[in-house]
């Protein structure tokens, strides 16, 4: 069950003074400013969105949300690989491969803050083989910081959290899934499909088996409602539920002390832990996988790249009040 790949449609950026040699790279198209206003590049997006050959066509968008420093990147970049690599059974890459892509890198420095997307939309079809007249694209967002600016529309979306999942976390998904509501008003979209906790640096795998399987009960056990819980927590518990039709989690083991600590590290697989490549082996085709990326089910109305642009300039008037 895998994607057929058909073509990547790039915009030819070389035109573009700031780029000039026109290769894929990260686009900011929402930057956040230090005084907390910011600023949609109309501009770029559209450029991306309204490209002649996918303006009219159905997107899949996964984005990765969450705190900054926390692996966002570094896990978009072997989607990346994935998706260049067609899927294929080498997508991993080499063991001595440096990771490209977004950039990540180490730190305690935040940088730019705000949304970032990837600048080559992948072509993909249907994998049912039934003849669609719209193919379904995949494009790659990545919220770097700030889980505010994830948009709930981009479906699904991966929320990228350290540890554990706190209340913090819960509160904060509430918050933007509020905000989602509100444009989806205005653009008369769907509510979200699917969101996708995945838990970074898990360390109690006795308890709850790193993967998918031990995720979902740990979530189920963090997610449950019950009687004696303050009346708060259990509101942000139900406000979760109905926000979305599919929850899932995945439990990611510690990458290793050269991934986190080392500052010349540079992505290669030869430097990350077995036990987190393993997982990563699951995890992003699992990701990635057309069952999982799968739009249909949101009542037929499925949305175009030109659709996605709408829904951004909503979002993005709502949070401007
Ligand atoms: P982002 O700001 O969330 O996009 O984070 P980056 O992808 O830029 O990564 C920040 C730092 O964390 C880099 O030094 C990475 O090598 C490191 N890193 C990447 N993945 C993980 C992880 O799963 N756990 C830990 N502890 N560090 C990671």
């Amino acid at each position: 069950y895998v994607w057929s790949f058909t073509d990547k449609a790039t915009y030819d950026w070389s035109s573009e003074e700031e780029e000039p040699d026109g290769s894929a790279r990260p686009i900011q198209v929402l930057v956040v400013k230090d005084d907390h206003t910011f600023e949609l590049d109309e501009a770029a997006l559209s450029r991306i969105l309204l490209a002649e050959e996918v303006q009219n066509r159905e997107v899949v968008a996964i984005s990765v949300a969450g705190a900054f420093r926390k692996g966002k990147s570094f896990l978009m970049d072997f989607m990346l690989r994935y998706m260049y690599s067609q899927a294929s059974e080498e997508w991993l890459g080499e063991a001595e491969e440096p990771l490209t892509g977004f950039s990540w890198r180490g730190g305690s420095e935040r940088e730019t803050t705000g949304i970032q997307i990837w600048s080559e939309v992948f072509l993909v079809d249907k994998p049912d083989g039934r003849k669609v007249p719209n193919d379904l694209l995949s494009l790659f967002g990545c919220v770097p910081n700030g889980t505010l600016f994830s948009t709930p529309c981009l479906i699904p979306n991966v929320y990228n959290i350290s540890q554990n999942v706190q209340e913090d976390d819960l509160q904060h998904l509430q918050l933007f899934t509020e905000y989602g509501r509100l444009a989806m008003e205005e653009t008369f979209l769907k509510p979200f499909q699917s969101m996708i906790f995945l838990v970074r640096d898990w360390s109690f795998p006795y308890e709850f088996g790193y993967g998918q399987e031990g995720g979902m009960k740990f979530l189920e056990k963090r997610l449950k409602i019950s009687e004696n819980q303050h009346e708060e927590l259990q509101n942000v518990r139900k406000h979760i539920h109905s926000c979305f039709t599919n929850i899932s989690c995945f439990l990611m083991p510690h990458p290793g002390l050269k991934v986190a600590t080392n500052p010349n590290f540079d992505g290669r697989l030869k430097e990350i832990d077995r036990e987190f490549i393993n997982n990563l082996q699951v995890l992003v085709p699992w990701l990635l996988s057309p069952r999982n990326l799968d739009v249909k089910e949101i009542n037929g109305s499925n949305i175009t790249c030109r659709g996605l642009l709408e829904y951004f300039k909503a979002y993005i008037k709502i949070y401007q009040g």
